[in-house]
């Protein structure tokens, strides 16, 4: 790959830092290694997470933590979320480790997932194997190093820098790790703000996800994520003998047909996104020139010979979209399969409601003509049209997993006071963005919480081979997080 530079325009910041904070953040200057050898420690414990219908023991990296954050002088707290099924007393841990000013005032809130996705050892280098955490030309390799370990060490190490600081704050600095956030968080964010909301329930958040758009060095802002609509897909069909096709009634047939019509005419209703496409291009073109424009928009990394997609930023983050990503049908070569399954992920831009995505879908599927059922709680509109009364169903659809996509406001008191923080450190304008996954925030939005953002050291390869975080991301992201908690909380 080849490196690509791009100068950044330096701007005046607005509220400079004073000598007070330089003198605060000068702490974190040697402390590159130290995060370096706690993201390493991190990474070596296997907190694989595949499955939310599956238990996986990660409690072993929350053991981890907690002794850490222990050591470091925090009050903890470990909060236990049953499995579903329960069988044999299974659980997943949330940590919460805090901090606690002498006079009472606002919670400032760090926020980080500690699993990980799974990982293939054979498609990793072999110097640099998944769980090994090795360091090689400044970047640290491991599955979970950049999404999101690392911005976990570094809230942690900015967390106990401000305590063993001189500073006095009033209010409260507390750390969330939560353990499921890569199967939308039914044990831990949502989890937490369904059972304790009082202990969650900050005033501002910050998520440590990655935001470094590379080429660019400094992370971006992001202001929230589409709501994930994970959806199964049961179509009805009728059996017979493969040599007397039914081309019609075939369950897989119909699945087919649903798939290949969709890209012209399963519609969406349009919603603004909370930073829109110009304002993005306008971020950036205040901070590089446009021939460096050009490059960082014609950046991809390392694309396989296989990708035969042209990557249409546009086209997909600012609209709802859906990937139909596992099918299941048939049990012999000679039987015409008389069910077909089909899960589908549906991504629905912030603003777009579950009922209006499936609006969306029983117009397509009537249009079709294939009568359909949604689950429970939900307003079917076929249920209004007299000829599908009638008919046998089609299609039945089931929710896997459902979330709302949401944005918090960059302009509120604390989004002023995170970009001014920004604009200090890093002399240059913050860069907003939102994010097509899911991301803990979510959840916390979707309860009502307020002022989530996410913003983490940078890296590449979340989730594919060869993951890597770029070590000299983390001194300054790490200064960030302490400049935003000392202007916040500072008596
Ligand atoms: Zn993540």
């Amino acid at each position: 790959m080849t490196a690509i530079n791009i100068i950044e325009k330096k701007i005046t910041p607005k509220i400079p830092l004073t000598a007070e904070e330089k003198k605060l953040l000068a702490l974190v200057d040697d402390k590159e290694e130290e995060i370096a050898e706690l993201l390493q420690e991190l990474v070596k414990i296997n907190s694989l997470n595949y499955s939310e219908f599956q238990y996986h023991n990660i409690n072993k990296i929350f053991d981890f933590t907690k002794n850490y954050m222990d050591n470091a002088g925090f009050k903890t707290e470990l909060f236990k979320a049953p499995f579903f099924s329960n069988k044999k007393n299974e659980f997943y841990y949330n940590l919460i480790a805090s901090y606690e000013g002498e006079d009472p005032g606002k919670t400032l809130q760090f926020n980080g997932h500690l699993d990980i996705v799974p990982f293939n050892p054979d498609k990793w280098d072999e110097d640099t194997p998944p769980l090994g955490g090795v360091i090689k030309e400044g970047k640290l390799y491991g599955r979970g190093s950049v999404d999101m370990k690392a911005g976990i060490a570094c809230q942690m190490i900015a967390m106990k820098l401000l305590k063993d600081s001189e500073v006095k704050i009033k209010g409260k600095l507390q750390m969330w790790f939560t353990p499921d956030e890569e199967t939308h968080g039914a044990y831990g964010s949502a989890f937490m703000v369904k059972n304790h909301l009082d202990v969650v329930n900050a005033d501002a958040t910050i998520v440590s996800e990655p935001t470094v758009r590379v080429p660019l060095t400094s992370p971006g802002i992001s202001l929230g994520e589409k709501g994930p609509h994970w959806m199964k897909f049961i179509f009805h069909g009728v059996a017979g003998h493969g040599s007397w096709p039914k081309i019609k009634s075939s369950a897989l047939n119909k699945a087919v047909r649903f798939m290949s019509k969709a890209k012209r005419n399963l519609k969406f209703p349009k919603r603004k996104a909370p930073v829109t496409k110009w304002q993005q291009i306008k971020m950036l073109l205040s901070r590089v020139s446009f021939a460096d424009y050009r490059k960082i928009v014609a950046y991809t990394g390392e694309k396989s010979p296989l990708d035969k997609d042209k990557t249409k930023r546009g086209k997909i983050l600012y609209n709802t979209t859906f990937s139909f990503n596992q099918i299941k049908a048939g049990v012999k070569t000679n039987v015409i399969p008389d069910t077909c399954e089909l899960e589908v992920d549906f991504r629905a831009m912030p603003g777009l409601s579950t009922q209006q995505v499936f609006d969306a879908i029983v117009k397509y599927c009537t249009k079709l003509n294939y009568r359909i059922e949604i689950p429970e709680g939900y307003t079917n509109l076929q249920h209004s049209i007299q000829k599908f009364k009638d008919e046998p169903v089609d299609i039945t659809i089931s929710i896997l997993t459902v979330g709302e996509g949401s944005a918090s406001d960059p302009n509120s008191e604390f989004g002023k006071l995170m970009q001014n923080a920004f604009t200090a450190l890093y002399e240059t304008s913050p860069i907003f963005g939102f994010m097509t996954g899911f991301s803990d925030g979510g959840n916390m939005r979707e309860a009502g919480m307020k002022d989530i953002f996410i913003l983490g050291p940078g890296g590449r390869n979340a989730h594919t081979a060869n993951e890597y975080a770029e070590i000299k991301t983390f001194r300054d992201i790490t200064k960030l997080y302490l400049l935003i908690a000392y202007r916040y909380l500072k008596k």
